[in-house]
Formats: C-alpha cells, sequence, structure tokens
C-alpha cells in the first residue's frame, strides 16, 4: 500500500500534469483566436470606412460620455457592440483603459488587440493579446459572438481552471478529478467549433494522453515545468498566492527565469506533505465550489477569474 507520502506525491503530480493541461490549452487556442480577431477587426474595420481619424482618444478623454465622442470612435464602438453577446456589457466596460483612437489605425496588433479587449471581462491592459491569458481567452469566447462555442463547456472549462488550479492551495489534485478536468479540457478542444483548427486537434490529441497514467511520465511538456512548479511550492508554500500568480505565469508563458531542481527532493516532499495536511486542518469546512466572482488575489486585483 502507498505510505501517505507516496500519496502526497503522486496528487502533487497530478498538480502538475493539470497545470500542463490548462497551458497546452491555452497555447492550443492562441493560432485560433488570433485568425478570429483579425478577421473580425476587418469586418468592423470595412463597416467604419470613410470616418476620419480620431484626434481625441475619447474613451480615455470622455470615458462613458458618448455624447463627446466624436464620429468615428462612436462608430467603431457601435460596431464593436454588435459583437458583445449580453448587450448590457457594452456598458460596464472600462472605457478609460482603452484607446479608442487606435481602433482605425488599420489591422496592426495594437489596433486588433484594443478592440478585442473590449470583451474580456476586467480587462487589465488593452494594449496586450487577448491570448497572453488563459481567462482573457476563456473571457472572449464567452462574450464574443463571432465565437460560438456552447456556454456550458467555456463555464466548465472555467470551472477546472478555478477549483482545481485557482483556487486550490493545497498544490494537490486526485486522480479522478484531474481526469474529470482533463475530460473537460480535450472535449473543449475537439467541440465543432474548434475541432477544425489543426493546432486545437493537436492540442486534443495531447490532453486525450494524459488522462493514461503511464504515459504522463513522458510527456516531455510536463518534465519541463514539474521542476518550476516543485520549486515554487517549496519556497512559497505558505504562501499560495504567490505560487498561484507564479504558475499563472508558467501557463501564460510569462515566466523567464527556469528554477533548477533542487537535489533533497525527498527532504522537500515530507514538508509538503506536511504543509498539505496542516492546510486540510485548518481549511477543513472552509472549502466551497462557489467559483463565481471570486478575486483570489484581492490586494493586487491580478489574478482574475
Ligand atoms: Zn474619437
Amino acid at each position: 500500500m502507498a505510505s501517505g507520502l507516496d500519496q502526497s506525491e503522486t496528487k502533487f503530480n497530478n498538480y502538475v500534469a493539470l497545470i500542463t493541461a490548462l497551458k497546452l490549452t491555452k497555447e492550443g487556442l492562441e493560432e485560433y483566436v488570433n485568425i478570429a480577431m483579425k478577421d473580425m477587426y476587418k469586418k468592423i474595420s470595412n463597416k467604419c470606412r470613410g470616418y476620419l481619424d480620431c484626434r481625441d482618444n475619447c474613451s480615455k478623454m470622455h470615458v462613458a460620455n458618448f455624447d463627446k465622442w466624436c464620429d468615428t470612435c462612436e462608430k467603431w464602438r457601435e460596431e464593436i457592440a454588435l459583437y458583445m453577446r449580453n448587450k448590457e456589457r457594452i456598458s460596464v466596460v472600462h472605457w478609460n483603459k482603452f484607446e479608442s483612437m487606435i481602433w482605425s489605425g488599420g489591422d496592426k496588433l495594437t489596433a486588433i488587440n484594443q478592440v478585442a479587449n473590449v470583451f474580456v471581462h476586467e480587462c487589465r491592459n488593452p494594449m496586450v493579446s487577448v491570448t497572453d491569458d488563459f481567462s482573457s481567452i476563456i473571457s472572449l469566447l464567452e462574450n464574443c459572438k463571432y465565437f460560438s462555442i456552447e456556454r456550458n463547456l467555456l463555464l466548465n472549462v472555467r470551472k477546472v481552471r478555478n477549483k482545481y488550479f485557482a483556487h486550490n492551495g493545497t498544490f494537490t489534485v486526485e486522480e479522478n478529478d484531474l481526469v474529470k478536468c482533463l475530460d473537460v479540457l480535450s472535449g473543449f478542444l475537439n467541440n465543432r467549433s474548434l475541432q477544425a483548427n489543426s493546432k486545437c486537434k493537436q492540442t486534443y490529441k495531447k490532453i486525450c494522453d494524459l488522462k493514461l497514467k503511464s504515459k504522463r511520465e513522458n510527456v516531455i511538456e510536463i518534465s519541463n515545468i514539474s521542476p518550476m512548479v516543485y520549486n515554487l511550492v517549496r519556497l512559497h508554500h505558505d504562501k499560495p498566492t504567490i505560487v498561484l500568480e507564479r504558475v499563472d505565469d508558467i501557463i501564460s508563458n510569462k515566466h523567464s527565469t527556469f528554477v533548477k531542481r533542487q537535489p533533497y527532493r525527498r527532504f522537500d516532499l515530507i514538508l509538503l506533505y506536511f504543509f498539505f495536511l496542516f492546510y486540510q486542518f485548518i481549511m477543513h469546512g472552509n472549502l466551497t465550489d462557489d467559483i463565481e466572482d471570486k478575486d483570489v488575489l484581492h490586494g493586487t486585483g491580478r489574478f482574475r477569474e
């Protein structure tokens, strides 16, 4: 029978497998989303032809005082709003973060990003690509009518990400939960809208491979990120928000420093195991499945859902 320590290591490895699956899913979606946003931008741009360049940067200068917006920015806002699945959402966009004068700047990346980010719930920086962040991609797919992915699939993907990663301070995942998560992610990548994209198809196969425990050990992506996650947990296990933030960077490819594997892994695992028991003890009864509108990093507001 496996010892508590071995079980703890297995559950940690499952956590790493889940992070790997989220990272693969995000990377698998990038090409599809980028092509789609370029096409949507072109469609909107065609309908806004003939309008003069904006000089005021209306979204920044007049924010939600739309009466003061120039004809160009107002036309672009109207056309963008037509793609908003929930009409109400256009009125809660934080316009002061956007540079509406960039919208009409041609199909450059900055202009496409500025339009795509209107659909991202609580967008942090409209200058960066939506595909830089897992949650932003899901938010775009949910809110933008250009896409027609079933709402339930997206909700389940969000649940997987939030319950087993973003709200998971144990840094462990049970085997049956991991398989359920992988089922959700593979089902999502294999849905009618995405299955025609070759990158999504490849990623779907990779996620399916992760379901087989015997194959996981040989998955190069897991081997690549496992030492990094392991060291983050080892160094910051008492500060889960730091771990979650840095792991989110790994999922989003924002990490630049490779953290080397430490030599005393077994000893570290013992510490991790005791931390896990301690965490279970203090959190007993407090864990909730509620994944709606929580902000894990209340202080920074960075870790959105
Ligand atoms: Zn304007």
